[in-house]
């Protein structure tokens, strides 16, 4: 129990004030962010570029004043005396660690880095269509050459990349991540194999046309279902689906639509609700600190794709879900029988692109780009081996290759927009995490699948309001995934329910 005979010192009166004016500045042009992704008149970017730099970095000079680091340090005695459990110690322990972080890196290579990443994004939006990698080459060598800079800053134990995989998933290191992918990749390989031999279903029922409002009032009425709370949050488009939080109790989704392809819009509302109810369960007494937003990006990742795949794709949510779906589109889905689409939204296939694929073989684009980061970060592969590594390492996992380059290699944007290392590994650990903490969920409250199928969501989402979203970013990813499941990051709920599912499926 938290000791409270421990008065609080004036300092951290002071430094909660400090980091309160910094959140604002943070949220506010969170709030521009948001914009520009989605109402943003086409000529208005410049002026917008220029107002975020200016926020980011009046914020980034008020956070790593000399003047917090001193408040920190004398508040150290503090933070002993209460104990790590006390939320007053928390605050001081994670604004420590990303104070110390803000610090490492100098101001003019972080301007230089901006500039080359912005430099970078112009290259490859010509250079992908164009399917022209040689023209890219020099400049990505340039932004490997700068992430290892980069990471150069921080202490690692091990590989030069481990600063860049703990600044998305605090506590976690190369060497974790690699453990945890690949024990992943030598269970998943088989099982895609043995699915992909199978005939494939029929999906041609969710490419009929459908009315892009009516798609819209059906995603709005299963993420008010879900437990979205709309009063302290929106939807709108975007072309890209992202999530946003300024407060606890304003929390932003964003959806795309596409009339000829039910799966976008659904499945995008889904994921992003989910994104959205972690942000809006944070404890009250974090917001509007630097504790109150999500714990890593995995773990973020954790809750999209829990909605959207093991609820948003299971036989049980369909149940109640189906007669809804086909009421609002009778002549597109009247002749089409629950276990024919509950196949559709589940069907498996090799394909080139990350961003479309299935829940099976997805996880192998996201190991491949992991490893390919790490080799060319630690130098064991050149920049221009790059092409050719893609094309072997897709046929070894999926049984295709890559036409192109501008399907293989140059198709996501991050490498060519930020760092390379540290962007893609959140993805798969979210997907293994969801399992686990479905798994640990049902297992405390074994009413939710039967829930689920009555369109009832309140259970599960309170069991991950409590064990989950509650703890903000109090804790890094080991403590978080220990406190809300009782037991360290594994494959094997979610291999079991992959097995499970496509099992059902496929009869593999
Ligand atoms: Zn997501």
């Amino acid at each position: 129990m938290p000791n409270d005979s421990h008065d609080a010192p004036p300092e951290l009166d002071e430094l909660r004030t400090r980091l309160a004016t910094v959140h604002d500045l943070r949220a506010a042009s969170a709030v521009l962010g948001w914009d520009q992704m989605t109402y943003l008149p086409a000529q208005g970017g410049a002026a917008r570029g220029r107002q975020l730099a200016t926020l980011s970095q009046v914020a980034h000079e008020k956070f790593t004043d000399d003047r917090v680091g001193s408040l920190l340090e004398a508040l150290r005695p503090y933070a002993d005396a209460v104990g790590p459990e006390h939320p007053d110690a928390a605050l001081i322990r994670v604004a420590h660690r990303d104070w110390d972080h803000a610090r490492r890196v100098p101001a003019d290579f972080l301007a230089a880095f901006t500039e080359h990443t912005s430099t970078s994004y112009q290259a490859w939006a010509t250079a992908r269509p164009a399917n022209d990698f040689a023209a890219i080459a020099p400049i990505l060598e340039k932004t490997v050459e700068m992430s290892r800079q980069y990471a150069g800053y921080f202490p690692h134990t091990t590989h030069v990349a481990d600063p860049l995989v703990d600044a998305a998933e605090p506590g976690l290191g190369v060497a974790d991540v690699r453990a945890l992918f690949s024990a992943l990749r030598s269970r998943l390989v088989p099982l895609v194999r043995a699915a992909t031999d199978q005939p494939r279903p029929d999906d041609t029922c969710l490419t009929r046309h459908y009315p892009e409002d009516a798609q819209w009032r059906f995603s709005e009425m299963v993420a008010t279902r879900l437990g979205y709370d709309f009063s302290r949050g929106r939807q709108d488009r975007a072309p890209h689906p992202f999530t946003t939080s300024f407060s606890r109790d304003d929390v932003r989704i964003t959806t795309r639509l596409s009339a000829d392809d039910l799966r976008f819009g659904l499945f995008a509302t889904m994921h992003e609700a989910g994104h959205g109810m972690y942000e809006q369960g944070i404890a009250p007494a974090l917001d509007g600190t630097l504790l109150g937003s999500g714990a890593s990006s995995g773990i973020h990742e954790s809750q999209s794709r829990l909605w959207e795949n093991l609820v948003g794709r299971s036989r049980d949510f369909w149940e109640w879900g189906y007669p809804l779906l086909q009421a609002e589109f009778p002549d597109q889905l009247s002749d089409v029988p629950l276990d024919t689409f509950h196949r559709a939204i589940n069907r498996v296939e090799p394909s080139l692109i990350r961003v479309e694929a299935d829940e099976l073989t997805y996880n192998l684009h996201i190991m491949m780009r992991f490893d390919f980061e790490l080799a060319l970060l630690d130098g064991s592969m050149r920049v221009r081996d790059l092409p050719e590594a893609w094309r072997t390492r897709f046929v070894e996992d999926l049984g295709i290759a890559p036409p192109d380059d501008r399907n293989g290699c140059m198709q996501d944007v991050h490498w060519f927009a930020g760092p390379v290392g540290g962007a893609f590994q959140g993805y798969t650990i979210g997907n293994v995490l969801a399992a686990q903490l479905y798994e640990r969920a049902v297992k405390d409250l074994p009413s939710i699948p039967g829930a689920i199928t009555r369109g009832e969501f309140g259970e599960l989402l309170g069991w991950l309001h409590t064990r989950l979203h509650a703890l903000g970013r109090k804790h890094d990813v080991h403590e978080t995934v220990h406190r809300s499941t009782g037991a360290s990051l594994t494959i094997e709920p979610y291999m079991a329910y992959l097995h499970g599912k496509f099992g059902a499926l496929y009869g593999v």
